[in-house]
């Protein structure tokens, strides 16, 4: 893998594709800085060597242009302070005023560029607005994981413009490396947990880990299809009415294959969506309607946690329950407890990053599992066995 160890950055201007795409509340202040300190060592190497940087990322999803709602300016402050020095900005990612200031940084200066997202021409993977952008730089390091599946200018189409010159940062690495010995090198028992709200996200997905996995459990707003698909009655819980079929094809390919397709035996039901629901426990498959099932209940949540514990390998991608609400959050945590336990007897357990991470975090399990993953998407497509065009970009000849 041609990671940044490769090279001393000293003298040379490192044009650096990161994911800064944080959460900021009403005053832009930054709710949750883990995107930015996943990258620092990138940062950190490449100025000890004695490089500058010129910073890109996107924030947000801008409709129509720059705004200052999704304005990158918003950041300054903190990453200035993560790094521990002026962080000069260029208030359009291209342009004079960008070239200007990219060509006059000195070593161990440090330049962010304006939302790459306030041009079309970024999600488009224009290939003009890439060379533009490619002209400000050296070096084409991409240490952004969680835009890794996307064929955009910046994460991917850029990189033709430094044939000998582009490299993976340590994040990309670290992920790319995690997601390598779940996909590939997975010592057994290996148990994936899929939860979330729907079987359509997730279904390329449990495709690909049938081939793979000892045990899959389906948690989460997906475990009703199943559960209507196999005849039961789910009152008003979540359903996707046209991928019944689907279900019971997975419940056989999971047969066919070996695989130990675990299903909630029982659910936490809610007579409303709202954390002071009035509230019950229904066997699988016998929820009354006016019902709906927001957790997996009691007799889940222990035979789950004994097969995830009993793991030596652990990927989780999507909540068993509305986690968000302190009710329903009894099923992600007791899960979220098991792959601790999985990890301390020696388990490698990845965590998928979206859903599966802010629970995990909010729990304060983050640093008691082996890794969580930066990338939603991204992990989920790599996990499904999709060649990332952000990787295929930096190995390509
Ligand atoms: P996903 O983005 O597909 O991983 O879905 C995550 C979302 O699914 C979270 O916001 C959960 O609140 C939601 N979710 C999990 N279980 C249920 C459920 N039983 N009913 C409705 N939503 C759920």
């Amino acid at each position: 893998m041609k990671t940044i160890d490769q090279l001393n950055f000293a003298g040379k201007k490192a044009l650096i594709r990161v994911d800064f795409n944080v959460p900021l509340d009403k005053d832009y202040n930054i709710t949750d800085d883990n995107r930015i300190t996943a990258a620092l060592p990138t940062l950190k190497k490449i100025l000890a060597d004695g490089g500058s940087l010129i910073l890109m990322s996107h924030l947000g999803r801008p409709k129509d242009g720059p705004t200052n709602e999704f304005s990158l300016k918003h950041i300054i402050p903190h990453l200035s302070e993560l790094l521990g020095k002026e962080v000069q900005f260029a208030d359009d990612c291209i342009g004079e005023q960008a070239t200007e200031k990219a060509g006059a940084l000195k070593d161990g200066d440090v330049l962010l560029l304006e939302n790459l997202r306030f041009y079309k021409q970024e999600e488009k993977g224009d290939k003009d607005f890439a060379e533009k952008l490619s002209k400000l730089g050296d070096i084409y390091v991409n240490d952004a994981f969680g835009t890794a599946h996307r064929a955009h200018a910046s994460t991917a189409v850029i990189a033709q413009f430094f044939p000998q010159a582009k490299y993976f940062g340590y994040l990309m690495a670290a992920e790319l490396e995690n997601a390598e010995k779940v996909l590939n090198g997975a010592a057994k028992p290996f148990t994936a947990i899929m939860g979330g709200a729907k079987v359509s996200d997730k279904l390329l997905l449990i495709e690909s880990m049938l081939s793979k996995v000892d045990n899959l459990i389906i948690g989460g707003g997906m475990a009703y299809t199943f559960a209507k698909a196999q005849g039961g009655t789910i009152g008003n819980s979540l359903v996707e009415m046209d991928k019944l079929e689907l279900a019971l094809e997975l419940i056989e390919k999971a047969k066919q294959k070996g695989v130990n397709l675990l299903l909630p035996l029982d659910s936490v039901i809610a007579d409303a969506f709202a954390n002071n629901a009035n509230t019950g426990v229904a066997l699988k498959g016998e929820i009354q309607d006016g019902w709906m099932g927001l957790d997996i209940g009691p007799e889940s949540v222990k035979l789950f946690s004994k097969v995830v514990a009993e793991s030596k390998t652990v990927l989780w991608n999507g909540p068993m329950g509305v986690f968000e609400m302190e009710t329903f959050e009894k099923g992600t945590k007791a899960v979220a407890e098991a792959v601790v336990e999985a990890t301390k007897n020696g388990a490698f357990t990845l965590i998928g990053g979206g859903d599966s991470a802010a629970a995990v975090a909010k729990f304060g399990f983050s640093d008691d599992v082996s890794y969580v993953s930066t990338g939603g998407g991204a992990l989920l497509e790599y996990m499904e066995g999709k060649e990332l065009p952000g990787v295929k970009a930096i190995n390509e000849l």
